[in-house]
């Protein structure tokens, strides 16, 4: 196969510099500018575009100059700095001698030619998905990327993961890696890959607790995951996967927070996307073994559910193997994560259970007196879904087909019309599927809880990975959408939080001059989104509270209350929308936008629920369920977030309510209902808090094309995402700025092995930073009021030399 890139690269590594410095040399022999566009190396290089080979030559031609005419120590520094540079450009963005778009992107196109996926821009990395695999993953490459100097090692998202650990160990400090881009980027199998190289350096020497993480993500991912249009294996849910370590770095669990699961997906999926994985493999595997018929799922013609018309279902059910071995393999997960049997069928009947139900239908009764009353014709799967439900066929009939409105202390039974009976029944589907998602995932928890024996709660560090549903931008974007760009809205804030306000306010109130580089700042987006009480969500939430109100009176009041530039009302399409994302325009089509956000589950319907034998069916409806359990620490942590956000971020915004965010979306209860919108809002704001305590890194995954083909690199497209990314901005910041802040005190704890004797206990001083630097012999750092200023390459340098030392 493929030469492993550990053995091809420092060949390819060597040939630059030298390259480099014949053609240095080359000039000074034949100060020529044609000649040197001519010149085979350059010709290489850059092929056909003359532009960037004029680039070049006059880059060139500067060298030589300066190399001739450095009169002063400082111009000769400079001039080797460049050549120190650029004697080592290929991995790192920021080395580029030349910061345009086309610049970049060709060397990144050069590299995935190459096979030379990941990229970095300083500290962050670039992923290119290379839609083949890749032999770089092996535990021999876990080894390489154990502990090592980055540039040692072509990058990866091994160097990635390792940083982060090295971060926590070093430093006792939470880390978060950060996964974005657009569907089908490559964000699920990155963070699949972080997981598999952090179980390796966490020392899971206790291989069952090592298995057991590594198959949470399988697991959950069948549940979670479909195939869509774009991407076979799309994430429907935001996933944020902590790692429990010990301070030492031994790996002693595993927690997942869950956002956002697609549950309409459960009744209904668009032309040629299917349903959750999960329903798949159980009617596959309970087909191939015999076992259809105990758990009363239809045989012949798959359910309704999962029989869409463009997937040939049956045929890949009864011929394909492949589900069945995925049915296997789940079942293995939750064997090995230790879900006890009971608890597994339990999961298998609700599953067929709402199969069933998703076969039940209804026909209106037409007599004289009543026509708006519908009954069910073909009890079959009525029965079926009850009995697997273990509650009574005519309950859950009474449920379907009417309900109870209690005015003014009197009790009144009012029928339903075959529509709405349809959605009551689709409404159940959508609940029993988001609650047990909820439960599994909360029974993994449990399950993956680190041992209180070994590591007392407080002393556990974390490294958080979130893989989060890519921008989506589709023919036809839903209220779905709306939410799944939101949330990549605020991730886009954070990352800009990160990378460049934060740097401005420190530089400022350091007093370190900074020649602020200018971003796209989207905060105005994200504050027309989740302003109170003016934002489009609390809009979506007031008009969701009217009774009378209609899609078509949403779109007027959105038009009415939004003013700002990025937002509009198409001229001649009817309810729609268009927003200006910081990823792009998207129309939003709000048909059903006010149903899907209110999401309401009946009260008969968890009446009727309640009442089932089943254990873990009461368990699902007994209570509210809680995300994170306990709702004390949950509040605690959400306040401590809006104290620790940025000002723009902590205000207004986090003072959500936690009481009334606890409370599961579609349930129906005396107190005011929660609307899918809050629940968004509140689990954004959750998800932030637990960023913010960590120190990120990033990972932006990108899409070379959209036929999910080997080797095909798509200009335009990588270019819009490099662009909305703001990639070209990091690249210039991260080569300019100081990527790392520490207190005069702080540094010179860590680091005064580097200068001073072990015994001599130096004062915290900031001459005694700046003499600790100038031992290390590091130049380009600055001094602020109570900082060092440091270049995101300084700090490894530093760690280096401690290491040698120590
Ligand atoms: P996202 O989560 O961003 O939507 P996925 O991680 O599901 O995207 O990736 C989509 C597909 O791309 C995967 O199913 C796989 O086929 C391919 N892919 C992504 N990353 C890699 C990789 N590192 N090596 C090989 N194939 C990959
Ligand atoms: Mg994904």
């Amino acid at each position: 196969g493929d030469p492993p890139l550990a053995e091809m690269h420092p060949v390819k590594r060597a040939l630059l510099p030298h390259n480099w410095k014949c053609l240095i040399k080359d000039f000074e022999a034949r100060p020529s500018v044609t000649h040197l566009l001519e010149h085979p190396f350059i010709k290489q290089a850059h092929g056909k575009d003359v532009a960037l080979r004029q680039q070049l030559a006059v880059l060139i031609q500067e060298q030589q100059e300066i190399g001739c005419k450095a009169k002063t120590k400082h111009e000769r520094i400079n001039t080797r700095k460049t050549l120190i540079i650029e004697s080592c450009p290929d991995d790192d963005l920021v080395n580029l001698e030349f910061l345009d778009e086309e610049t970049i992107i060709c060397h990144l196109q050069k590299r995935y030619d190459e096979l030379q996926v990941y990229t970095y821009v300083g500290d962050i990395l670039i992923a290119l998905n290379p839609f083949q695999n890749l032999s770089i993953y092996s535990p021999q490459f876990s080894k390489l990327y154990h502990g090592v100097k980055r540039a040692d090692n072509p990058p990866h998202i091994f160097a990635t993961a390792d940083a982060a650990y090295q971060g926590m160990v070093t430093f006792c400090k939470d880390q978060c890696i950060i996964i974005s881009g657009e569907s089908g980027a490559g964000k699920t199998e990155s963070a699949h890959l972080i997981v598999q190289h952090l179980t390796f350096l966490g020392k899971a020497n206790n291989r069952s607790l090592r298995e057991k993480i590594l198959q949470v993500n399988p697991l959950v991912e069948a549940f979670g995951n479909a195939c869509t249009a774009i991407n076979d294996n799309s994430s429907r849910f935001g996933k944020y996967l902590e790692m429990k370590f010990t301070p030492t770095g031994a790996v002693i669990g595993a927690k997942i927070s869950e956002y956002l699961l697609e549950k309409s997906r459960v009744i209904k999926q668009a032309v040629g996307e299917k349903n959750f994985h999960i329903f798949y493999y159980i009617y596959a595997g309970l087909y191939h073994q015999d076992k259809l018929k105990p758990y009363r799922l239809p045989e012949g013609t798959p359910p309704r559910y999962i029989d869409s018309e463009n997937c040939k279902v049956m045929q890949d059910i009864v011929s394909g193997k492949l589900y069945k071995e995925q049915f296997d393999a789940i079942q293995e997960c939750f064997r090995n994560i230790g879900f006890t049997e009971e608890e597994v069928n339990s999961v298998y009947r609700i599953l067929s259970a709402i199969l069933n139900t998703g076969n039940i239908e209804f026909a209106a009764i037409t007599s004289q007196h009543q026509t708006d009353k519908s009954e069910v014709p073909n009890s079959e799967a009525l029965e079926s879904a009850a009995s697997l439900l273990s509650i009574g066929p005519e309950e859950l009939q009474e449920a379907l087909t009417s309900q109870c409105v209690v005015t003014r202390g009197e009790t009144i039974i009012r029928t339903n019309t075959v529509d709405k009976a349809v959605d009551v029944r689709d409404a159940m589907s959508k609940a029993l599927y988001g609650r047990l998602f909820s439960w599994i995932v909360n029974r993994i928890n449990s399950l993956l809880q680190p041992d209180m024996n070994i590591c007392a709660a407080e002393s556990c560090m974390n490294v958080g990975i979130l893989d989060i549903f890519g921008f989506e931008n589709f023919k036809k974007n839903s209220f779905e959408q709306l939410c799944i760009n939101i949330a990549n809205e605020q991730i886009q804030f954070y990352f800009n939080q990160h990378i460049f306000a934060l740097e401005q306010m420190e530089y400022q109130s350091e007093g370190v001059d900074a020649s602020l580089v200018e971003y796209e700042d989207n905060r105005p987006i994200l504050d027309m989104f989740l302003q109170k009480p003016m934002g489009l969500l609390s809009l979506l939430d007031e008009e969701s509270r009217f009774p009378q109100a209609t899609d078509q009176t949403l779109v007027d009041k959105f038009e009415d209350n939004l003013r700002c530039k990025y937002f509009w009302i198409p001229k001649r399409v009817e309810l729609c929308f268009g927003i200006q994302h910081y990823a792009g325009k998207v129309m939003y089509d709000v048909n059903g936008f006010l149903e899907k956000n209110r999401d309401t589950l009946p009260a008969d319907i968890v009446v009727v629920l309640r009442t089932s034998e089943n254990k873990l069916l009461q368990q699902l409806f007994s209570s509210p369920l809680t995300k994170t359990g306990n709702l004390a620490t949950s509040r605690a942590r959400v306040t401590a977030a809006s104290r620790s956000l940025p000002p723009q971020l902590g205000s207004g915004r986090t003072k959500v309510d936690t009481m009334e965010m606890m409370r599961h979306p579609e349930e129906t209860t005396n107190m005011r209902r929660q609307t899918v919108a809050s629940y968004f809002r509140y689990s954004l704001m959750d998800l932030l808090s637990k960023m913010v305590v960590g120190q990120p890194h990033f990972v932006r995954c990108i899409k070379p094309n959209d036929d999910r083909q080997a080797l095909r690199f798509c200009k335009e497209r990588v270019m819009v995402q490099l662009r909305y990314t703001g990639i070209l901005e990091t690249v210039n910041i991260r080569r300019q700025g100081y990527s790392h802040r520490i207190l005069f005190e702080e540094f010179v704890n860590r680091y005064y092995y580097l200068a001073f004797r072990a015994h001599q206990m130096p004062e915290t001083s900031k001459e005694n930073a700046v003499a600790i630097l100038q031992r290390a012999k590091l130049e380009d750092w600055v001094l602020g009021k109570t900082k060092v200023f440091l270049k995101y390459y300084h700090v490894e340098q530093l760690n280096l030399l401690l290491r040698e030392v120590i």
